[in-house]
C-alpha cells in the first residue's frame, strides 16, 4: 500500500467518462489488485468531464484513501487527453492505462507488470477476442488496425488499445510529444525502447454503455491515419500519375486512329476526353505534391523530438564540462 514516505512503483491510470453504473465494482477489483501488488501503487482517475455521479464518488475515494487520486478535466476532452493527463499526474516507476469498464481486467495488469520486471520498457496488452462489442465494431475495429498497420511505418499493433504498461523512461520521452491530435498507441510505438507484449480475452463492458460513438471511432481513426502516415496525401500523386498516365495511352490510341482514318473515331469526343482527363490527371499530380509539401509541414507543426536516446555511456565528465541542463535531462 502507497504511504507518503515510499516511493511509488505503479500508477494505475483510469480515464472516467459518466462511468457511475461501473464504478461500484471497479473500485472492489482495484481495491483487490493494489492489495496483491507487492510494491506501492496509486491509482489516478482522470475524470474526462462526467455529467453523473462519478466524480463525488471519485472524489470522496481520494480524499478517503490516500492510494486513490483524482483529477477532474474542465470538459470532455475526449479519451486520448484524459489518458495523457492521468499520465503526466502519474509518480511511479511504470504506468498503467486501463478503461474504467472492465473491459481491460485488472488482473492482467499483474502479468504487464511482470514482463516490465523481465525488462521490458513497454508492454502492450493484445485483445485476442472481443466479447459483448456489436459485430460492426468488431468489424471496423479489424479493418482499422490492419489497414494502420499498412499505411503506417512506425509498426503500430495490430488488437493493442491502450491497456498497457510503459517504464518511467517512455513516460518522460512521451512528453516530448507535445502534438495536439493525440493517438497515444501510436505514439508509443514510435518511441520504441524494448516492447512486448501479452494477450487477453477483452470482456464485455461490466455495466453502462460505451462512450466511444461512432463518430468518436473515427475521430480516433482520422488521428491514427493522419499522425502516422503521410500515404493520404500521397494518394493524390498516384491518382495524378494514373490518370495522366492514361490519357496519354488513349491520346496515341486516338492517334492511331486518326491516322487510319478508322470509322470508330468520334470527331470532337475523343480529342476532349484526352484534354480534360490528362489536364485533370496533371490537376492531381500538382495536388499531390503540394501534399508532400504539407506533409512535411505536418511533420514539423507535431514538433516532435528528432530521436530519442535509450541509455548514455561514459559521458559523465564531458556532460558534467560541456553539457546543458537539456542533455542532463535525458540522461538516464
Ligand atoms: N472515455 C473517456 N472520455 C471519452 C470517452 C471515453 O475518458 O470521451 C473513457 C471511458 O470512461 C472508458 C474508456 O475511456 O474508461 C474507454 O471507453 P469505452 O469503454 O466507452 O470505449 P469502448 O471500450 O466501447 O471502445
Ligand atoms: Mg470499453
Amino acid at each position: 500500500m502507497a504511504t507518503d514516505s515510499q516511493p511509488i512503483s505503479y500508477s494505475i491510470v483510469i480515464p472516467v467518462f459518466n462511468e457511475e453504473a461501473v464504478l461500484p465494482v471497479l473500485l472492489r477489483r482495484l481495491d483487490l489488485l493494489l492489495a496483491r501488488l507487492e510494491e506501492p501503487a496509486e491509482a489516478i482517475f482522470v475524470d474526462d468531464g462526467s455529467k453523473d455521479s462519478s466524480p463525488l464518488v471519485l472524489q470522496d475515494l481520494a480524499r478517503r484513501d490516500p492510494r486513490f487520486r483524482y483529477i477532474g478535466l474542465s470538459r470532455n476532452f475526449g479519451h486520448q487527453v484524459a489518458i495523457t493527463a492521468g499520465m503526466d499526474a502519474a509518480q511511479g516507476n511504470a504506468i498503467i492505462v486501463m478503461d474504467a469498464d472492465l473491459q481491460d481486467p485488472p488482473e492482467i495488469v499483474e502479468q504487464l507488470i511482470a514482463k516490465w520486471k523481465e525488462g521490458y520498457d513497454v508492454v502492450h496488452a493484445r485483445r485476442l477476442s472481443r466479447a459483448g462489442e456489436s459485430p460492426f465494431k468488431r468489424a471496423t475495429a479489424h479493418v482499422f488496425y490492419r489497414l494502420l498497420g499498412s499505411i503506417s511505418s512506425v509498426g503500430i499493433r495490430a488488437d493493442v488499445g491502450d491497456f498497457r504498461l510503459i517504464d518511467r523512461k517512455v513516460l518522460d520521452a512521451l512528453r516530448q510529444m507535445p502534438e495536439q491530435d493525440r493517438f497515444v498507441r501510436g505514439m508509443v510505438a514510435w518511441l520504441g525502447f524494448r516492447q512486448t507484449e501479452v494477450t487477453f480475452h477483452r470482456l464485455e463492458r461490466a455495466a453502462g454503455e460505451t462512450k466511444y460513438p461512432l463518430f468518436k471511432m473515427v475521430r480516433l481513426a482520422l488521428n491514427a491515419a493522419l499522425g502516422f502516415s503521410d500515404a493520404p496525401l500521397r494518394l493524390a500523386i498516384w491518382c495524378g500519375l494514373a490518370v495522366s498516365g492514361l490519357a496519354v495511352l488513349y491520346g496515341g490510341w486516338v492517334m492511331l486512329l486518326w491516322l487510319t482514318n478508322d470509322s470508330h473515331l468520334i470527331a470532337g469526343w475523343s480529342s476532349t476526353i484526352v484534354i480534360v482527363s490528362l489536364l485533370c490527371g496533371m490537376n492531381m499530380l500538382m495536388t499531390g505534391i503540394v501534399g508532400l509539401y504539407v506533409g512535411r509541414i505536418h511533420a514539423e507543426v507535431k514538433q516532435r523530438p528528432l530521436y530519442v536516446v535509450q541509455k548514455r555511456l561514459g559521458f559523465d565528465r564531458e556532460e558534467a564540462v560541456a553539457a546543458g541542463p537539456a542533455i542532463r535531462a535525458v540522461h538516464e
